[in-house]
């Protein structure tokens, strides 16, 4: 018989083979309620990371916790609701976390280094790359990366705005085979008879019920953030990366989980990922934010879906939102079902204009003409 359980023991057994980790730590795990750092938990982390390097895995850390650090370094009681005074414990946290992490990596004769990033890094593919580089160039010499959101200047247009996600996005970036969200509960749990909970020890993706359990619709216990991480979890899956929520809260969490053993939720099933996307098809997929929607007609949607054509202003029926060129577009067909994603050549009100017409009239409506194509084949993912 094969049950859930079966199959998470046999998905375990191949994390021993990963090579490439990301290990995401959360407030809750680094920081007090006193806002103190918690030392001994800090000792733990630092100790199961320098021995997992030891067993020659590649480890980049996403941490937390500079605010929580910084608002305890610079006395502040409450969280500050001021951007500028949130941006500044950032800062100060930043270093206080990374003189925690300094200290004991030294010890273990680790050595580490900073990687601040924001979504706009991630986006923006010059930068994307040069960041992929850098923390590749970092994993070949045996440095720890500790990454995390370069809050002090990230506002809502540029911010990943969570580590969650910002780890799933490292996952992805760097193909990693692994991704382990730890966090205060053992990973998922779900209702049983007589308001008693258990564990799940996996699931193959993420769905409206998983995210239920998460979001305590039918979960009285379900704790807070777990819909975020599943929702990360969901997107480093996707490319074939194992992604386990566990507990951070006990010692030896990390080297239990690469040796197997049974905790927490473990998620994903590579063989049914598509491991071997082409990283410019990674980077158009997930690493931007759609801006406007574009519908196409039955036409377009062929020549999109089957022929490998670039998006023409004759296939498009209807647009909406306001975008600039160079902006990521949703792409749906008539039945209103999202067909793909691809980065505009022109605006929305060019776009408006021309939709609709065929390549030989728009010359004659747009002034600064360059290109009769909409969405460039090249700058297309087909998701459905
Ligand atoms: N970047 C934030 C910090 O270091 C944490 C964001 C998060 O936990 O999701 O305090």
């Amino acid at each position: 018989m094969h049950n859930e359980r079966d199959t998470s023991l046999s998905l375990r057994n191949p994390l021993a083979k990963t090579k490439r980790i990301v290990i995401k730590v959360g407030t809750n795990i680094l920081v007090n309620k006193n806002g103190k750092p918690n030392k001994t938990r800090i000792d733990n982390l630092c100790q199961s990371i320098a021995n997992l390097k030891k067993q020659g895995y590649q480890v980049i850390l996403v941490s937390s916790g500079a605010i929580g650090a910084g608002l305890h370094a610079l006395k502040l009681k409450t969280r500050p609701t001021e951007l500028a005074q949130l941006q500044m414990a950032a800062a100060v946290g930043q270093t206080c976390l990374l003189e925690e992490y300094g200290q004991r990596f030294k010890k273990h004769k680790l050595p580490i280094s900073q990687v601040l990033l924001t979504h706009d890094d991630l986006r923006h593919r010059q930068r994307h790359l040069n960041a992929r580089n850098t923390l590749h160039a970092l994993l070949e010499n045996g440095i720890l990366p500790i990454v995390n959101e370069n809050d002090v200047v990230a506002v809502d247009e540029i911010k990943v705005g969570d580590n969650d996600v910002l780890s799933a996005l490292v996952t992805v970036l760097l193909d990693a085979d692994a991704l382990i969200l730890l966090t205060t509960p053992n990973g998922l749990r779900k209702p049983l008879a007589h308001g008693k909970t258990t564990r799940v020890p996996y699931l193959e993706t993420i769905t409206e019920e998983s995210l239920a359990l998460a979001t305590g619709k039918t979960n009285p216990l379900s704790t807070g953030g777990m819909a975020t991480k599943l929702l990360a979890a969901q997107t480093a899956a996707k490319i074939g990366a194992l992604v386990i929520i566990a507990s951070g809260t006990t010692s030896n969490t990390l080297e239990k989980i690469m040796s197997g053993k049974d905790i927490g939720t473990i998620i994903g099933n590579p063989l049914q990922a598509s491991r071997k996307s082409p990283s410019r098809k990674r980077w158009l997929s997930y690493f931007h934010r759609c801006q406007g929607n574009l519908w196409v007609d039955d036409g377009a949607q062929m020549a999109l879906r089957s022929q490998g054509k670039s998006l023409l202003p004759v296939g498009i029926t209807k647009i909406h939102g306001k975008f600039p060129s160079g902006a990521m577009i949703n792409i749906l067909n008539q039945h209103n079902e999202t067909i793909g994603q691809g980065l505009v050549e022109y605006s929305s009100e060019i776009i408006a204009k021309i939709k609709g017409k065929k390549s030989r009239e728009i010359k004659a409506i747009i002034e600064n003409y360059h290109n009769d194509v909409v969405i460039h084949r090249n700058n297309l993912v087909i998701t459905h």
